[in-house]
């Protein structure tokens, strides 16, 4: 009672400071700071009863500004309750994505001349996206010419970088101020705070408002994420008509990913993420802001902390400055708690959907406000980090409050306002800005270069090198091709071995001469979007000693290293003067060649075998065991040798994955294995689906078929392996741990939780897994079924996660999983080496392959069954103790034969300790050499481990086995301690898992030891 006194006084005092604040406002007309200020034209009628209700629902006057708590009257505008059947933000409502589109649409024909609705694509389950543009009437007549205007800014080639003219098109330009909503599904509110807001920027005739309308075109998607849109509301749904159950969390949002749906804009593999960056790239926007809610109350995290992206343009890093430091001082000044500029939250990665603008010369910037997963009004306790005051977060939210869907449009929309008043008052420069990064963009090579990447022609994954220029396709990059040969000089390696004199160092040649063959693939860094390409093709490296000590995402992504595709970094200005022609498609050639009834494939361990294996069901298709030559050619092990299929069809499959079917003389006379299209199924939890997801699009994408099943699937399941021949248990990322899985969701209080489609929740099961209860795990029985499938012969898969979890298990021996003590390896690009390359799942592979690796887990081998594998700690005795002679001789005992000590035996970090004589003795534990763990790949040595990213204590990780297959009874485990198949970029890793996948019956073919 007390503390809701006080409350009550602090409410009354706050009304009365905003009133006297912003008495001035009502009248128009300048403020006396010179500046238009905000709040409502008297001459304008409010609409009352929506006002009425903006105020009903807001729970404090202080968590409101006098941009929103108002709305003004339009004659024929239909406001958002037309849809809504209330206000936004209201308690209880939610719309779906299609009635936040028939409200725009409904707008668009009560005011077609200030708002216009365009489709921008469909989703992965062919929903409708959208972006809707609102501006004055004079604005939108001139779209076009508009465009063409930002068009020249946006590639100032096209005004052969004259300055002079870049100011005649600043002047005359209206800027483009791009906003995306609820990308994240359970973040709910910003669908109904952008519908209020297209109604204010059509209808408001305050001048604040007004200023906005003429002077800026706003561009709104206000739901991003249309699939999990409608399954969140559907889940909200579900809850209002079960109001005292707990309700299931929203475990889909996607059909593939959920809160990697914003990660994704360096691969661009999502449907969402090309929407945007086409409308983005298209309208050539210069802002783009994604609007999430997971701090209180508006966190706007465009400054955040570093450390920045080494590849963004400093000029936007002082735009972030500007508009956010303004943001937060407009909004201060409203008497709204909690608004801050600064905080968890650094800007190194390019993966974020609003980064599409750093990358493409614009400026990105983000809000987290503050919701609550729905549209229910509920008192919000924060924690005590949340609301400290801190130097960049002086006012800062309250630690206990009463919040609403309303309070955080209030946030969402004053914020954006503020936002977009700032950028029309400053839109020139802005605009100049705008120009002079793409003009620098532009000067890249003779600036701080590179002059160009090149991916040479006689790169043998084809295939991968296409996906790569594919994804440069998608980020708007040009891509050009070399008619003829051409030569660069490039930087000599210099040499670590070389410790040397001084005079031997300056004798090093600082260059050498790469050559590059006719058709090498050329990415000019003289064009507008170089940056992209740049930063993604570039290598990263974290500093262990950086200020930075909880990096916000990955830290390494080198695409070239992760397609296993080569890429040359090229700073010789040469390469700009070669012969070239601009290319869009980059489709290799394949298809059949030559007559024969034996066709070879090649294997470079591209994904494009298995789309051809799965394709061709009917074929006969054998692995080559070992590499053979034919007319010329090296064929490496793992070759397809295809038989059983007319040409015809062998010529269309082949060119449409792309690779080469070279017919034979005669087959070769090497030991070959059948290579079969195996029966899969993908088990997920229903604990987390964000991780499982990227494999089922890589899957999907490669074309390989797969079973979807959950856990409880697999426990209920009478006889795996008469359905399957391999199980895929990919990470689980979140609640991996072993009890977790197995035991799922606590079932012994609380109600069930289903996932299906019922009269609430028409959405919520779309194509993927449903369950009357997500509570129960794997079970025990279920640890049955996967236990009882390996030893009848089938192969179970894991990574990561679920590779400890099937060692905690005990389903595979001679292997143990351990953390790093002091190891810190943040979504990392680390190289890992070849061990065993007779191994199906090496097929294709170098000596070298780069990995993405996320903090392990750390395997290591024994060969005595029960036992732990090697851990490296503290130093191993190797030398002699003190006593008589040298360090070579033997020593001697006083009155005591000698008898020479045998020689310690030796072996490798990443193998097994030899077996000893005395563990021999009674050796029953002692695990025969042919059942023993097969170290297939391992992570390179200490000091090359690092290819991109972050690597701290590196030596815990170093030379232990990061892909190992393990024997068990007849079947296989195949255990990675990296991550594969990794948000569309880690394409070079496919491989591995493609692999297992089709010699999933012959993985101890080249097995030294195999009797
Ligand atoms: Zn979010």
């Amino acid at each position: 009672m007390v503390r809701l006194l006080r409350r009550t006084c602090l409410y009354a005092s706050l009304l009365v400071i905003g009133a006297a604040g912003f008495s001035a406002v009502a009248l128009g007309g300048p403020g006396g700071d010179g500046e238009t200020p905000p709040g409502r034209d008297m001459r304008q009628p409010v609409d009352e009863a929506y006002t009425a209700k903006i105020k009903k629902y807001t729970t404090a006057p202080y968590f409101s500004s006098p941009l929103v708590d108002y709305l003004p009257a339009a004659k024929g505008v239909p406001t958002p309750e037309a849809v809504l059947g209330d206000v936004s933000g209201a308690p209880g409502i939610l719309p779906y994505a299609e009635d936040v589109y028939k409200y725009m649409r409904l707008l668009e024909k009560a005011l077609p001349g200030r708002v216009k609705v365009f489709s921008i694509g469909r989703t992965e389950e062919n929903r409708e996206m959208i972006a809707v543009a609102v501006s004055s009437e004079e604005n939108l007549k001139r779209l076009d010419e508009n465009k063409a205007r930002l068009g020249k800014l946006a590639d100032p080639r096209t005004i052969n970088l004259d300055d002079a003219e870049a100011d005649r098109l600043v002047a005359q330009a209206t800027p483009i101020y791009y906003i995306t909503g609820t990308i994240h599904s359970p973040e709910t509110g910003a669908p109904t705070a952008l519908m209020e807001l297209a109604y204010r920027l059509a209808v408001d005739e305050s001048p604040y408002i007004k200023e906005i309308r003429d002077g800026v075109i706003t561009l709104i998607t206000p739901v991003v994420e249309v699939d999990g849109r409608d399954r969140m509301v559907d889940l909200y749904r579900w809850h209002l008509a079960h109001p005292k159950d707990f309700y299931p969390p929203l475990i889909y949002w996607g059909k593939y990913v959920a809160h990697d749906n914003n990660r994704d804009a360096m691969a661009v593999t999502l449907k969402l993420t090309e929407n945007v960056l086409n409308t983005y790239v298209g309208w050539k926007a210069q802002v783009l802001h994604d609007l999430h809610e997971s701090v209180p109350y508006l966190y706007d995290n465009t400054i955040g902390d570093g450390p920045y992206n080494a590849w963004i343009d400093p000029i936007l890093a002082d735009e972030w400055q500007m508009i956010g430091s303004r943001n937060v001082a407009d909004m201060t000044r409203f008497g709204m708690p909690g608004v801050f500029a600064h905080g968890d939250f650094d800007t190194w990665s390019p993966g974020y959907l609003m980064f599409i603008a750093a990358m493409h010369n614009g400026i990105s910037r983000l809000y987290e406000t503050f919701g609550n997963g729905g549209a229910d009004t509920q008192e919000r306790t924060l924690e005590p980090e949340e609301y400290a005051r801190t130097w960049y977060r002086q006012n800062p939210p309250l630690p206990k409050a009463l919040w609403s869907q309303r309070d955080n449009n209030n946030y969402e929309q004053t914020g954006l306002l503020t936002s977009l008043h700032y950028f029309n008052e400053n839109k020139r420069l802005f605009l100049k800005n705008f120009y002079l990064k793409a003009k620098r963009s532009i000067q890249k090579p003779e600036a701080e270069g590179p002059a160009a990447y090149v991916l040479p022609a006689d790169d043998p994954r084809t295939t991968l090198q296409a996906q790569l220029l594919e994804v440069m396709r998608k980020q708007a990059v040009e891509i050009s091709r070399a008619k003829t040969a051409f030569s660069v000089a490039m930087p000599a390696k210099k040499d670590k071995s070389a410790k040397g004199k001084e005079g031997e160092k300056e004798q090093q040649p600082a260059t050498v001469t790469k050559e590059f063959p006719p058709g090498s693939y050329i990415i000019r860094m003289d064009q507008p979007y170089s940056r992209i390409a740049d930063a993604l093709l570039d290598h990263q490296y974290w500093s262990p000693e950086d200020p930075q000590k909880t990096p916000y995402d990955d830290t390494g992504w080198t695409f070239g290293e992760l397609f296993n595709v080569k890429v040359a970094r090229v700073t010789d200005p040469k390469v700009l003067s070669v012969a070239m022609e601009r290319v869009t498609n980059v489709a290799p050639k394949g298809g059949a060649s030559g007559e024969g009834i034996v066709f070879a494939v090649n294997n470079h361990a591209e994904p494009a075998l298995a789309t051809l294996r799965f394709k061709l069901k009917n074929a006969a298709i054998e692995a080559v065991e070992e590499p053979f030559e034919s007319a010329g050619t090296k064929f490496n092990r793992g070759t397809f040798l295809i038989r059983g299929v007319s040409r015809e069809e062998l010529d269309r499959a082949a060119s449409q994955a792309g690779l080469q079917a070279v017919a034979l003389g005669v087959a070769p006379s090497v030991k070959t294995h059948a290579v079969r299209a195996a029966r899969i199924a993908l088990v997920h939890t229903w604990l987390s689906t964000q991780t499982e997801g990227w494999w089922r699009l890589a899957l999907d994408n490669i074309g390989v078929p797969y079973d979807y099943m959950s856990t409880q699937a697999i426990a209920k399941m009478d006889d795996l392996n008469a359905k399957y021949d391999v199980i895929l248990f990919p990470p689980v990322g979140f609640f991996s741990s072993a009890s977790a899985v197995v035991n799922g969701i606590p079932t012994e209080w609380g109600n069930p939780l289903p996932w299906k489609n019922t009269p609430e929740t028409p959405n919520l099961v779309g194509k993927n897994d449903w369950t009357d209860d997500m509570r129960p795990g794997l079970g025990w029985e279920g640890v049955a079924k996967l236990q009882k499938f390996v030893q009848s012969g089938g192969l179970l898969l894991t990574a990561t996660d679920t590779s400890r979890l099937v060692l905690s298990l005990g389903m595979a021996e001679g292997v143990t999983a351990g953390g790093g003590e002091k190891m810190k390896i943040v979504g990392s690009v680390l190289a890992a080496r070849l061990v065993d390359g007779a191994s199906p799942i090496a097929y294709g592979y170098d000596d070298k392959v780069s990995v993405y690796c996320d903090n392990g887990p750390v395997f290591s081998l024994t060969s005595i069954a029960g036992t732990r594998g090697r851990r490296r700690l503290g130093e191993e005795m190797h030398e002699r103790p003190t006593g008589r002679g040298g360090i070579d001789d033997p020593d001697f005992t006083v009155g005591r034969v000698n008898e020479a000590a045998p020689e310690q035996p030796k072996s490798e970090i990443w193998e097994a300790p030899p077996v000893t004589d005395e563990q021999k003795r009674n050796g029953y534990r002692v695990i025969p050499e042919e059942r023993r763990a097969r170290v297939i790949f391992r992570y390179a040595d200490n000091k090359d481990l690092l290819v991109s990213g972050l690597v701290e204590g590196g030596n815990e990780i170093a030379q232990h086995p990061a892909v190992v297959d393990v024997p068990a009874g007849k079947g296989h485990v195949v255990l990675f301690s990296i991550n594969p198949v990794y948000r569309g970029e880690t394409r070079g890793t496919y491989g591995m898992v493609l692999n297992a996948i089709m010699n999933f019956d012959s993985l101890d073919a080249g097995r030294k030891e195999a009797k």
